[in-house]
């Protein structure tokens, strides 16, 4: 570690299926071929991928570490470490914006991809927070899955079912990107996120 100058936080933030994983592992590459310290952090209530393992919907991985809370990011930092990398932001709740700031004062590089909607289209913390304070910020988008224009939201089907409209069988179809349970999602623009 230097001195905190080269420090920063860079969030990467959006609705489910807008390749917010898949940007992190990207970075991650690139800091590996730089011969750069990595450490990759997951959280176990991540099943989607499993444990020790950070994947995106689009099938690349990275080898990851799997903690229960924020606090225990820093312990997990070794010497030569230069950037650290947080996916599934969400799950880690508010004590990760105090944590990665930690981090990024003491000089590292510190990178976190998260949701940044909940469901239901409300702002879903830790992300609004973390972006508040993050030297860089990636908002994705997704692609509506009814219209196919910029989706910065994502529905559970089961939520929007009763309401909607007929004759849109295709919106009812299992999303490709199944998350956990019974329950799918569907990433949808501004117009289409309501029953
Ligand atoms: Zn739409």
């Amino acid at each position: 570690m230097d001195d905190g100058g080269g420090g920063r936080l860079e969030v990467i933030a959006g609705p489910m299926f807008a390749g917010k994983t898949e940007e992190l592992v990207r970075r991650v590459h690139r800091a590996r071929i730089a011969r750069r310290g990595v450490l990759v952090v997951g959280h176990a209530l991540d099943t989607r991928s499993g444990p020790g393992r950070v994947a995106s919907h689009s099938g690349l991985e990275l080898p990851s570490r799997s903690v229960r809370s924020a606090q225990e990011v820093p312990g997990l930092v070794e010497a030569g470490t230069e950037l650290v990398a947080v996916d599934e932001a969400q799950f880690f709740g508010p004590e990760l914006v105090d944590v990665v700031t930690a981090l990024a004062d003491a000089g590292l590089v510190v990178v976190v991809a998260g949701l940044s909607v909940t469901f239901d289209g409300r702002p879903f913390a830790p992300l609004p927070a973390l972006m508040a304070v993050a030297e860089s910020v990636t908002k994705l988008t997704a692609v509506c899955a009814v219209c196919g224009r910029d989706a910065a939201f994502h529905v559970r089907l089961g939520g929007v079912r009763a309401g909607r409209p007929g004759g849109d069988a295709d919106a009812l179809a299992p999303a490709a990107g199944h998350v956990g349970g019974t329950e799918s999602y569907e990433a949808r623009c501004r117009r289409h996120r309501a029953g």
